[in-house]
C-alpha cells in the first residue's frame, strides 16, 4: 500500500503584505492549501473556513473524489452565507486545493489558482488547471505559459469559494508510486517562482524540510509579493498484508533520509503496475464564471512580450502623435484594485516596460468586485474606455445596489 512516508506544512507572509491569509492543513492522507481573498481579515477567515472543513476527516461513503468534493462544497457554502450575514466579511473567498491518498491513488479536489504537482524522478507534473483569466486563454490558446507568468492580469481568479451559493469543484485521481513527492501551494509561490526553479529546489534539497524552506526563500527573494505555503508529503510503498509486519517493523521509517527506500521496502511488495501510467490530463471545464480578485491593473513584474509591447507603444504612438496624449487623461475605465475593491481609474488600461503606467486611481469605492452580479462583471470590468460621468455614474450605481442583475 502506499502512504505519507513524511509530510510538511509551511507557510509565509512574504516580503510585501502585512497578513498572511492562506491557510494549511495536512494530516496524512488529507493535504489542504487555501489561499483567502477579501479586505480586513476575510480572506484569513475564508481560506480558515475551507480547511476546516476538512479537519473533520472525509465522510464514510463515495470515491475519494466524491468525498473531497462533498467537503469543498460545504466549505464554499458556509463562507457563502458568511459573507452574505456579516457585513465585514461581504465578498470574501477563498481558493482550495485539496488531495486525499489511498490505494486508489493520488485523488484532488480543486476550486482556484492555487496548484498541487507531482515531482517524480526529477520531473514536476502539475496536475491542477488554474481557474484564472490568464489560465482561461492559455487553454483556448490565446496565451503560451511564458506570456501568462507575465501576464498583468494573472492573478485573477474565474472560480472561489466562497462568491456564489454553489461552486463547480474539479477532481482527478492520479497513480503514485513509491518515492513521488506531492507539493501543494498557493499563487505566492508560483507567482514567484518558475516551474524549472521549483524543480531545482525539489531535485537539489536533501531533506522535505529543507525544499520546503527553499521553496519559500525562493519566492522571497523574487519579491515575496503574496503570502507563501507550501504542504510536500513524500510518499512511500510499504507492505500490504500482515505477513509483512515483521520486516516493516525491524526497520525505522525513513524520516530525513532521502536516498534510496528500496532497502527498506518489503521485497515481498510488488511496485504499483499503476505507477508507470502517465497521469491523466485534466479534464476541460466549462468556461467559468468570472470573480475579479487582486489588481486588475497590477504591475508586470517584467513586460519582455514582444508582440503586447508593441501593440502598447503603437497605442502610445498613435495617442501622442495625434495630439491625443492629453485626450487619455479624459479617459476612464474601472477594475479591481490591489483589495479586490471595484475603482476608478483615469488613463488607459496598460503598464509600458519599465514600469510606466499609462493610469491613475481616481476612486475607490465601497465594493468588493465580488459582489457584482456575475453576469454583469465582464462588461463592468472589462477595461472598457468610459467617461469620467460614465465611470463614476456607474460605479455610484454599485455602490447604491441599482446594478442588481
Ligand atoms: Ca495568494
Amino acid at each position: 500500500m502506499i502512504r505519507a512516508a513524511e509530510t510538511i506544512q509551511l507557510t509565509d507572509t512574504g516580503r510585501q503584505r502585512r497578513d498572511n491569509e492562506d491557510s494549511m492543513f495536512a494530516r496524512a492522507p488529507v493535504f489542504v492549501v487555501a489561499d483567502g481573498m477579501g479586505g480586513a481579515q476575510a480572506g484569513e477567515v475564508a481560506s480558515r473556513i475551507a480547511v476546516e472543513a476538512f479537519e473533520q476527516g472525509l465522510a464514510d461513503s463515495g470515491s475519494p473524489e466524491e468525498r473531497l468534493a462533498e467537503r469543498v462544497r460545504e466549505a464554499n457554502r458556509r463562507i457563502h452565507e458568511i459573507s452574505r450575514s456579516e457585513h465585514e466579511r461581504a465578498g470574501m473567498g477563498t481558493t482550495l486545493t485539496a488531495a486525499y491518498l489511498d490505494d486508489g491513488g493520488l485523488a484532488i479536489a480543486h476550486v482556484g489558482d492555487s496548484r498541487a504537482y507531482l515531482f517524480r524522478d526529477g520531473t514536476l507534473t502539475r496536475l491542477t488547471q488554474d481557474h484564472s483569466l490568464v489560465g482561461e486563454l492559455v487553454r483556448r490558446g490565446k496565451l503560451t505559459e511564458e506570456q501568462a507568468e507575465e501576464h498583468p492580469q494573472r492573478s485573477i481568479i474565474t472560480r472561489a469559494l466562497g462568491p456564489e451559493p454553489s461552486v463547480d469543484v474539479d477532481t482527478w485521481t492520479y497513480p503514485v508510486r513509491d518515492g513521488d513527492v506531492l507539493l501543494l501551494c498557493s499563487d505566492g509561490l508560483t507567482s514567484m517562482v518558475t516551474e524549472e526553479q521549483i524543480t531545482e529546489v525539489l531535485g537539489s534539497t536533501e531533506s522535505l524540510e529543507g525544499a520546503g524552506r527553499g521553496l519559500i526563500k525562493a519566492a522571497n527573494a523574487a519579491g515575496g509579493r503574496d503570502n507563501i505555503t507550501v504542504v510536500l508529503s513524500r510518499l512511500e510503498e510499504v507492505g500490504g498484508d500482515g505477513l509483512d509486519a515483521p520486516t516493516a517493523v525491524g526497520l525505522p521509517a525513513a524520516k530525513a533520509d532521502p536516498g534510496p527506500a528500496g532497502s527498506q521496502a518489503p521485497s515481498s511488495s510488488s511496485p504499483s503496475p499503476a505507477a508507470s501510467a502517465t497521469a491523466p490530463p485534466p479534464a476541460p471545464r466549462p468556461a467559468p464564471r468570472e470573480t475579479a480578485r487582486r489588481p486588475a491593473a497590477a504591475p508586470g513584474r517584467r513586460w519582455g512580450r514582444p508582440m503586447a509591447a508593441l501593440i502598447a507603444t503603437l497605442i502610445v504612438l498613435c495617442l501622442v502623435l495625434g495630439g491625443g496624449y492629453l485626450a487619455t487623461r479624459e479617459l476612464y475605465f474601472i477594475a479591481t484594485n490591489g483589495q479586490g475593491i471595484v475603482t476608478v481609474y483615469r488613463g488607459l488600461p496598460y503598464d509600458l516596460p519599465a514600469g510606466v503606467r499609462l493610469y491613475e486611481t481616481v476612486y475607490v469605492s465601497g465594493v468588493p468586485a465580488s459582489l457584482i452580479p456575475p453576469d454583469r462583471r465582464g462588461t463592468l470590468l472589462g477595461h472598457q474606455l468610459r467617461s469620467q460621468n460614465d465611470a463614476l455614474g456607474l460605479v455610484r450605481d454599485l455602490e447604491l445596489g441599482r446594478l442588481s442583475g
